[in-house]
């Protein structure tokens, strides 16, 4: 099976078309920008966090359709969530598209992307966001690069 069948389900094609929550977010919310050197994927991330709560959360940029289905299912599992909610999700997605553990873990939408699990390329592809989200939530100034962050 080659990687386009395996990886472009019809839920990541669809977010790939119509990314959601793809504006830019007014001043005074966090922003943290990313940048996938290996894919040249860039994401620009807008938190607008309220007394620990996402009330929004919004992106701009371009990328291959993985980094894109990625950030735009990001946008949508996070509303209404908790910061610490939002890094254990991503502690999960993160083991989820390694193969550390299998499908089934109740991350709703965000499972198609267990694919990717085969393909150690394309993992970076589907994470660069949730680093991104990171670096917003801990208000950190510095872009973020995947060259700098564990994917293993
Ligand atoms: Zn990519």
């Amino acid at each position: 099976m080659n990687e386009l069948s395996e990886l472009y389900q019809e839920l990541i094609l669809d977010h790939t078309r119509n990314p959601r929550n793809r504006r830019k977010m007014a001043a005074g919310c966090r922003k943290a920008e990313g940048y996938n050197p290996l894919c040249g994927d860039r994401v620009t991330l807008y938190v607008d966090l309220d007394n620990g709560i996402i009330r929004d959360v919004s992106f701009e940029g371009s990328g291959c359709a993985i980094s894109t289905a990625s950030v735009s299912l990001l946008t949508g599992a996070l509303k209404g969530k908790s910061a610490a909610e939002a890094k254990k999700i991503f502690a999960d997605f993160h083991d989820l598209v390694t193969g550390k553990v299998e499908a089934g873990c109740d991350l709703g939408k965000l499972e198609v992307f267990s694919g990717v699990r085969e393909f150690p390329m394309r993992v970076k592809c589907a994470t660069l966001a949730w680093h991104t989200l990171n670096a917003a939530l801990e208000n950190r100034e510095t872009p973020v690069t995947t060259e700098g962050v564990e994917d293993k």
